[in-house]
């Protein structure tokens, strides 16, 4: 057998963002460009794995639709298949958080498939794109990384999917895990965990893919317009990024009563860190007032990853799990 036969292989798939994007003349703004082979270029993957590369998009990632990340869920499905002991993707950091989440609540395989990005596009002096990418790739080859669902690895830490959040527009070290902090750590090329990994229930492949979730957000003296015609627009589910601890005011507490009798509604903390109450506050738009109403309190999850756990419900018919899904997922932490 040939030397490169021998050697472990992951497939990578380059799907756009910063670490792609380059600028075709000066002042004209950097752009996604790079395909996925020119991104592997330079990195010292030395004797560690044959690495096969494939551009599956080419988009800044505020563009990503569901119907593309199915795709990249099947195609690297087939990757697993055909044989491969990693998966590594790279996308912007947008969204970086929400499509790591996505591929995870629907990742069957124990093989580690593992997401990175960067927040310098490869023309800035300290580009990150390379150090993340061959992090990715030495994650996605430990051994210890399988079983781990989907992984973000950024900045030399590892994250999991559930708990990444991008907190920095621009900064080096943008993302955080907030209170349940990284898996692991890059020690010399080498992955270190510092935790074990957690159980996993992945669904199955949403059916439907034309249903859509609204996500709203509370904020000061705002009007229920938008709330109250939820479902008269076709939303099949409605996540609130609420205040404080899951919180809206008595106006928008109404609006939830009556769309609680339409649909699931999840009411999630607009804060950035922390679980949203059960028991705490009593008043009218508190959280014991919007469970009484039908709503579920979101606990750790942040509103975009809540809108897309409701997502995938809806599309396999099984919302009806919804409350179970999120007291086990932070019952986990
Ligand atoms: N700023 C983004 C990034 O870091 C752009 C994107 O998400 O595509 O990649």
């Amino acid at each position: 057998m040939n030397d490169a036969l021998k050697r472990p292989r992951i497939a990578f798939g380059a799907l756009g963002g910063t670490v792609s994007m380059q600028a075709k003349a000066s002042g004209q703004g950097v752009m996604p460009s790079m395909k996925g082979d020119a991104l592997l270029e330079g990195l010292a993957l030395g004797e560690l794995a044959q690495v096969t590369a494939e551009t599956l998009q080419m988009l800044p990632s505020a563009s990503l639709t569901f119907i593309q990340l199915i795709e990249v869920l099947q195609w690297a499905r087939l990757q697993v298949e055909q044989g491969a002991q990693g998966v590594v993707l790279s996308q912007g950091t947008d969204t970086l958080e929400e499509v790591a989440y996505f591929l995870d609540l629907l990742w069957p395989y124990e093989v580690p498939l593992v997401l990175t990005g960067a927040m310098r596009s490869p023309g800035q002096p300290g580009a990150d794109g390379p150090a993340n990418l061959q992090a990715a790739i030495q994650v996605a080859l430990a051994a210890e990384s399988r079983g781990r669902g989907v992984l973000v690895v950024i900045n030399d830490q590892v994250h999991a999917a559930e708990h990444v959040r991008k907190v920095d527009s621009l900064a080096m070290d943008a993302f955080t895990s907030s209170y349940f902090g990284p898996e692991g750590l890059l020690v010399e090329g080498h992955v270190r965990y510092l935790k074990l990994p957690k159980s996993r229930s992945p669904l199955p492949v949403p059916q439907r893919l034309d249903h859509r979730v609204a996500l709203l957000e509370a904020s000061l003296a705002a009007d229920i317009q938008l709330l109250d015609e939820v479902t008269g627009l076709g939303y099949e589910g409605l996540v609130i990024a609420g205040f404080g601890a899951g919180h809206v005011s008595r106006e928008w507490a109404r609006c939830v009563g009556q769309i609680a009798s339409w649909m699931p509604v999840i009411v999630a903390s607009r804060t950035g860190a922390g679980s949203t109450a059960t028991c705490s506050y009593g008043f009218n738009g508190g959280e014991m007032d919007l469970q009484r109403k039908g709503a579920l309190m979101a606990g750790f999850l942040c509103p975009r990853k809540c809108r897309l756990l409701l997502w995938v419900l809806l599309g396999c018919g099984m919302e009806g799990i919804l409350g179970q899904r999120l007291a086990a997922q932070n019952a986990q932490g």
